[in-house]
């Protein structure tokens, strides 16, 4: 990776331009005006394969039902997958019920949420810098094709990312750097067609529009049966009572209906018993 100052200008600029442009035009998004670490543990698993615009009613309604990690412990699983089910990726919502079960309170270091049941490396990052001003270095999609593009003349790789971030990030500001990130990706670095023009690091960007071939698209097959999954869950969802597998498979009208649902009660996101499926009551 080139050193830092391959860039045209000092770091101490870069970052300037990227924080300035932040406070003009950052998004205002909730979890924003927040530094409960649950909210920002909720947001930030919601955000994980969810877009914003469907993440922000979901957000809203979630934290309306269950406001703390204490209402959420409380809760029967099947009533969170409920609540979770218009979002898909339950595991997500069966993940974080595991955490409010097990923990009083959230734990404030990297090391400690990162051991929490489904969140990895990036999110423990986001949560520790978000909600406790840790100045940690992470990336997500956003933030290694800004910084890549900026610096490499492509996308960085997860390690570049964080790499790129640790040298060229806020200490001081390191919520406001990451969220100003994040926004240049999502409102102006767009994977497709960036609008390079309105871009506030532009005179320092190394990228000549065209993605390293190397970048693979993601198979299609295993989206199909996310998408399963989901319907699933939400036939599931509208249903106190145990619903037939049958009769799943033929609402769904899909044949990997039974294979799925078996799949989904080892994760423990369903309860099958006697042939009849429902969300977990406990
Ligand atoms: S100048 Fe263009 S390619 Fe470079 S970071 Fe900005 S929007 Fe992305």
């Amino acid at each position: 990776m080139p050193e830092l100052y391959d860039t045209p200008a000092s770091p101490a600029t870069f970052r300037r331009r990227i924080l300035s442009w932040y406070r003009r035009s950052g998004r205002d998004l909730p979890w924003r005006r927040t530094r409960d670490p649950y909210r920002v543990l909720v947001s930030e698993v919601m955000l994980q394969q969810t877009q914003v615009s469907r993440v922000l009613p979901a957000y809203r309604r979630f934290l309306r039902r269950f406001p703390t990690l204490r209402a959420l412990s409380r809760a029967p699983l099947g009533e969170v997958l409920r609540e979770w089910s218009g979002l898909g990726y339950n595991r997500r919502a069966r993940d974080l019920h595991r955490i409010a079960r097990a923990n009083a309170f959230l734990p404030r270091t990297v090391a400690g949420l990162d051991a929490l049941p489904g969140v990895g490396a990036y999110t423990a990052s986001a949560v520790a810098c978000f909600a406790f001003d840790e100045p940690t270095s992470f990336a997500d999609t956003n933030i290694r094709r800004v910084l890549g593009r900026a610096i490499l003349g492509r996308t960085a790789t997860d390690r570049e990312a964080v790499e790129l971030d640790a040298r060229l990030g806020s200490k001081r500001e390191t919520a406001r750097w990451h969220h100003a990130l994040m926004d240049i990706g999502a409102t102006i670095c767009h994977a497709k067609r960036p609008r390079c023009e309105v871009c506030p690091i532009r005179a320092f960007c190394d990228y000549d529009g065209v993605e390293a071939q190397s970048q693979r698209k993601r198979a299609p097959f295993g989206a199909s049966d996310r998408r399963v999954r989901g319907a699933i869950v939400r036939h599931l969802a509208m249903s106190t009572r145990g619903v037939k597998v049958s009769v799943l498979r033929r609402g769904i009208n899909d044949p990997r209906v039974p294979r799925l649902v078996l799949v989904l009660a080892r994760e423990g996101l369903v309860e099958v018993s006697s042939g009849s499926v429902r969300l977990p009551a406990r």
